[in-house]
């Protein structure tokens, strides 16, 4: 049997742009684009999103999903743990089976409503109906044969056929203009009531350029006229008037001119080490940009207490960029999970990076690299994200104020009417029209 909704929809159709890395710092300039200046004029918005800890990107979207905060959804980290694999080997939370709790898209299908998803991070292997979803392929697999097999088949295939002539690989902005492409083809030919889709082109060029460059703005530019793309595109469906648009940013991002090699503190003190040709470990940083867990061996309390005492040495020098070790008190605030003891949380400037192969700190300026990252505490200032949600029945240009990124999966359930419970954050009422 269909389950009854609670309450009458908003909305017939749901559209969710996620604009990876669009945060407060590019309010100004979104906001005077032709089209995003339309959704607000038409809508509700804030710039006042506060994120969820660590904002990684995997994390955030998990939390968008899902309403509930990491110590509850269990997507710590972009990444699982694993120790001495490069960076650009490991593999990440690819998956649906990685999330604990129930998500929002699979409430919206037990309604038997319409889902789709592109490139949205942990959907792989999901109830969506229409899913193309975020994978990369690792140690010689291939792309499309891997997004074939986690996602919706004949889909993908349908979507790579048409085209994947805009694509490049996973480059940008071409991986973007695709995102965009399979979007508007699907609203105009499946009419999702759900539709969620991830672009990256801002969070690869804040990365590669700095949050301030010239690229940056080339890209809020580009953004933009995808958005239209996508505007129009329900306009030529016929359903506009039954459509609301949710766009949000993720996560912010900050410049950085250290990287911090944290491993060699543990090296350093033999808690990682060489043994038979193998590398282990008894204490691990895994770093996520501004953060890192310090992972122990079951146990091994003592390893904790060496790692702790040369963090706390290490930090006598005020320039070496460990801004504070947060231990359970404050992982409680920031909703971690209770098997981590504790964490590091970068200063500005810094960052946190886990190889073993640098020196521990690499000054990136000297070196003539423009970088920036993200991973920090959502309480660090000036790194709130964006939010326009815009629609027949939202309220005109009004500013929702200060809210939380678990606040978007039971507004996302209230636009649709459908239940779903429970969440850690609240349905943003005051954005509707009475
Ligand atoms: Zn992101």
């Amino acid at each position: 049997m269909k389950p009854k909704p609670v309450q009458a929809a908003m909305a017939k159709h749901l559209i969710v742009i996620s604009y990876d890395a669009f945060s407060e710092d590019n309010w100004e300039m979104a906001s005077r684009m032709p089209n995003l200046s339309k959704l607000m004029k038409g809508g509700a918005h804030s710039n006042r999103l506060r994120s969820v800890y660590p904002t990684l990107t995997y994390v955030v979207h998990t939390t968008i999903a899902t309403g509930v905060y990491p110590d509850k959804h269990g997507v710590h980290h972009n990444n699982p743990f694993q120790p001495f694999v490069k960076e650009e080997q490991q593999s990440w939370f690819w998956f649906r089976n990685a999330i604990k709790v129930p998500t929002i898209y699979d409430a919206v299908r037990e309604h038997r409503m319409n889902t789709a998803a592109i490139l949205w991070p942990v959907s792989g292997k999901s109830s969506i109906r229409y899913n193309i979803p975020e994978i990369r392929a690792i140690n010689n697999e291939n792309q499309a044969l891997k997004v074939l097999r986690s996602g919706s088949p004949l889909y993908c295939l349908q979507m790579e056929m048409k085209h994947r002539r805009v694509r490049q690989g996973i480059k940008q902005p071409y991986l973007d203009d695709f995102t965009t492409k399979c979007a508007v083809d699907t609203i105009k030919r499946k009419k999702p009531n759900l539709l969620m889709m991830h672009l990256i082109d801002l969070d690869d060029a804040k990365h590669v350029y700095g949050t301030d460059s010239d690229e940056v703005k080339q890209v809020i530019e580009r953004m933009d006229n995808r958005l239209g793309d996508i505007m129009q595109a329900v306009d030529d469906a016929g359903m506009k008037n039954d459509t609301i648009f949710l766009v949000l940013g993720d996560h912010g991002q900050f410049n950085v001119r250290y990287k911090v090699h944290l491993n060699n503190l543990l090296q350093e003190k033999g808690l990682i080490f060489e043994e038979n040709g193998e590398m282990r470990w008894r204490a691990y940083f895994q770093c996520g940009g501004g953060s890192a867990y310090l992972h122990i061996q079951p146990g091994d309390r003592q390893a904790e207490q060496i790692a702790l005492a040369a963090v706390e040495d290490y930090m006598k020098d005020d320039s070496t960029g460990i801004e504070s070790v947060y231990g359970r008190e404050a992982l409680d605030r920031l909703h971690v999970d209770q098997s981590t003891r504790v964490m590091l949380e970068a200063k500005i400037g810094y960052c946190f990076d886990e190889s073993l192969e640098e020196p521990t700190i690499v000054d990136l300026e000297e070196q003539g690299v423009r970088y920036a990252t993200h991973g920090y505490s959502p309480e660090k200032s000036d790194y709130r994200c964006n939010l326009v949600v815009s629609g027949d029945k939202i309220k005109k240009d009004y500013n929702i104020g200060d809210i939380e990124m678990v606040d978007i999966a039971p507004t996302m359930a209230k636009i649709l009417g459908i239940e779903f419970n429970p969440c850690d954050g609240r349905a943003l009422d005051d954005i509707f029209m009475d």
